[in-house]
């Protein structure tokens, strides 16, 4: 049996990976905050990163990383957004050292590395758990705040809604029992989309609930049909989520090889350049993987640098010091979402989104390594921004919802199909490519 309630407060985030977290922390402590996630606080694709944040070196950087991410974007990215994006990278790192977040030094120095696609060195690590070492450290913070509740396994399935200006989320907690958070402000954090396929390097439970709910109230979209697929996800015949590979590997000298134990491209190449290399060798070789090997590398900066990876791929039963490891792509992240400003707004009031979910334009067609924990960040800081100085002083307005109409229902199938036919509509060589075959599909 449920019990019909309702809660409010000032400002709702659904979900709680590195965009809804460093959103909730820039807030003011005088909004109350409530956030909710579908699952547990850590699983997030936040902290599954591993490879790094990206960041502005110095000035002189800047026409450099500019270029690279439009270069990996096929030049269809926002200008604007990438601009930003950079200009506020080493005030966003600031704000992590801040927050304890311990990168790697060489030395006093912050060590940077490349990944594919960066002509400089820039990118910022911690091990090769750089989302986790982020992600724990923001969570550690947000704990501190007595004006932010948390709920885990709470489900937001639908958005409240009058006159297209949001009023609120509809929830479901574990039990399926319905329920309704009003708000002043909600803000969408709910990363990507990985769970919609069965080759993904994300979590299952991130399905891109919040693009279906956002299609359903005609909020615009955009570039949904651009999805990246990584190149390198630890191949394994077993259903799931496949382990990643990162980028990182190959940034510091990994090869690529063929059946014959040859290289047959340029590693360092954007990742759909690779991720292409990838699928015509797999079908010449005839195989589902390719090998990647580290062998020629220094065991112990093999085993220092990745020590993650390393463990992981020991227990698989490959020990990267001494052998190739099978390698396959995966799908990986989602450039496309809700279509946002430089201020996290959608084209409704009152609503926000951030994150992997949103789209600001930063990645174009194709996202560079290591710069979407940035985005996150920037534009989550951002939107909080906006939120302080927009924030209506007005009481919290509590909408009548019916809560029968979200009994009994397979939220999961009702989403995934409003967004993989939204997809297929815009991209059907994506979708009969990557997810058309029912294999695909989780
Ligand atoms: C394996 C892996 C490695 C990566 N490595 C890197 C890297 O090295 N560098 C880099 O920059 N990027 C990397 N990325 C990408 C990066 O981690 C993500 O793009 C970024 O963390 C997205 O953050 P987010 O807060 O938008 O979403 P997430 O961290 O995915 O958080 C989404 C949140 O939304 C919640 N949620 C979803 N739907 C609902 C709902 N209906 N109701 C309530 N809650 C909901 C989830 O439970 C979760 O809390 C990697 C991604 C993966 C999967």
């Amino acid at each position: 049996m449920c019990d019909d309630h309702s809660s409010k407060t000032d400002v709702i985030i659904v979900g709680t990976g590195a965009a809804g977290i460093f959103c909730a922390l820039n807030l003011p402590d005088t909004l109350s905050v409530h956030m909710i996630t579908k699952d547990t606080l850590e699983n997030s694709a936040s902290y599954l990163a591993q490879g790094g944040i990206a960041a502005m070196k110095d000035a002189e950087d800047y026409d450099d990383y500019f270029e690279d991410t439009l270069r990996a974007g096929h030049y269809e990215n926002s200008r604007k957004a990438v601009d930003t994006m950079i200009r506020q990278s080493p005030m966003i790192i600031q704000d992590l050292l801040a927050y304890h977040v311990n990168f790697d030094r060489a030395g006093e120095e912050l060590s940077r590395t490349k990944e594919g696609g960066h002509s400089q060195s820039r990118i910022l690590h911690h091990d090769d758990i750089t989302g986790k070492e982020i992600t724990s450290k923001l969570l550690s913070g947000l704990r501190k705040k007595k004006n932010i509740i948390i709920d885990e396994y709470t489900r937001m399935v639908d958005l409240v809604e009058e006159n297209n200006v949001c009023r609120g989320v509809v929830i479901v907690d574990r039990e399926g029992c319905p329920s309704v958070i009003h708000g002043k402000v909600v803000v969408l954090a709910t990363g990507g989309i990985g769970g919609l396929f069965k080759h993904s390097t994300a979590f299952a439970h991130i399905t891109g609930d919040a693009l279906a709910i956002a299609s359903n109230h005609h909020i615009q979209l955009k570039d949904i049909n651009y999805i990246q697929i990584h190149p390198t996800a630890l191949y394994s015949p077993k259903p799931g989520r496949r382990f990643l590979i990162s980028e990182a590997v190959r940034g510091e000298g990994a090869y690529l090889l063929n059946a014959a134990m040859e290289r047959f491209t340029d590693e360092l190449q954007p990742r759909d350049i690779v991720t292409t290399a990838i699928r015509d060798q797999m079908k010449k070789d005839a195989k589902e993987y390719v090998y990647l090997s580290l062998t020629h590398l220094d065991p112990d900066t093999v085993r220092t640098r990745f020590p993650n990876i390393y463990k992981h791929c020991l227990k698989e039963g490959y020990d990267l010091t001494k052998e190739p490891i099978p390698v396959t792509p995966a799908q990986h992240y989602f450039m496309g979402g809700i279509e946002v400003d430089l201020k996290g707004r959608t084209s409704m009031k009152n609503l926000y989104a951030i994150g992997e979910t949103s789209c600001t334009g930063v990645h174009g067609k194709n996202r560079l390594g290591s710069n979407s924990l940035l985005e996150s960040l920037v534009f989550a800081e951002r939107a909080a921004m906006e939120i302080a100085q927009s924030i209506p002083y007005t009481p919290i307005e509590e909408m009548p919802v019916d809560l029968s109409a979200y009994k009994g229902r397979d939220f999961d199938a009702e989403y995934r199909s409003v967004v993989l036919d939204e997809i297929k509509r815009r991209d059907r060589d994506f979708y009969e490519q990557w997810i058309g075959n029912d294999d695909h599909i989780g």
